[in-house]
């Protein structure tokens, strides 16, 4: 085994470890436990945020409703006013009779309009009501929100710093590997993910335990560049 092939495998050694390295810190940044909280918030938030448009929009058909209802009952009192100006007029007594009649009718459908107006502004007092209480919940979800997010800034800063420092020292160790070399590793991680470089230790893959027949043992041990493991196709790194 030539000098730069033991160079060579100590390099590829040590980017898998620091790979490793940043696997474990990858997995504690998304592990942190704001993040699923954050998006449970935000998707409390979403369905405070539909509802008070729909809440909206029923308050919308409940002030069309109550102004129909008004706009009926100004038109109800000047009928009235007319009935009764007609029945302060009439000198007959039949006459009077019949407005009068009309007269009760007309009242009687003022009195049910009127309950009917009462009835939508007490829905929109209501909607008014419930619409703040839903504001007030989606803002105190906003606040928490901002609360986890500021925690999760703060911790995951600390753990992107570590994962800065461990890419610098991933570039440093690349950049002395061969470039086809790094071409092979970078193909088989992304390919296999995790670990893609063995120990051959005594004629055996120290990653899936194969020992491979002796005159493939031979051509792994005496190649002048990084073989593959037959059996798990990770590169192999010769040690004595
Ligand atoms: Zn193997």
């Amino acid at each position: 085994m030539t000098a730069n092939l033991k160079e060579s495998g100590a390099q590829l050694l040590e980017i898998q470890d620091i790979d490793t390295q940043r696997r474990v810190l990858q997995d504690r940044i998304d592990a942190l436990p704001q993040k699923r909280t954050v998006a449970a918030l935000r998707a409390k938030k979403q369905e405070g945020g539909m509802r008070i448009a729909q809440i909206q929009a029923r308050i919308a058909e409940e002030a069309q409703k109550s102004e129909t209802a008004s706009a009926a009952l100004a038109s109800l009192d000047a009928k009235i006013a007319a009935e009764q100006r007609k029945i302060d007029a009439a000198t007959d007594h039949r006459e009077v009779a019949t407005l009068t009649r009309e007269l009760e009718n007309l009242a009687r459908r003022k009195d049910a309009l009127e309950s009917e107006s009462l009835g939508h502004l007490q829905q929109l007092e209501d909607l008014e009501l419930l619409r703040i209480d839903t504001e007030e919940k989606v803002a105190s979800l906003s606040a928490r929100e901002q609360t986890e997010i500021a925690a999760w800034r703060e911790q995951t800063g600390r753990l992107h710093a570590e994962l800065a420092d461990l890419d610098a020292q991933r570039a440093q160790v690349a950049a002395r590997l061969p470039e086809d070399l790094r071409a092979r590793y970078e193909a088989l991680a992304a390919e296999k993910g995790g670990v893609v470089v063995a120990r051959f230790v005594n004629g055996r893959c120290l990653a899936c335990s194969l020992t491979p027949p002796t005159a493939r043992r031979a051509e792994i041990e005496s190649s002048d560049t990084i073989e593959q493991c037959p059996q798990c196709r990770r590169l192999l790194v010769l040690e004595d």
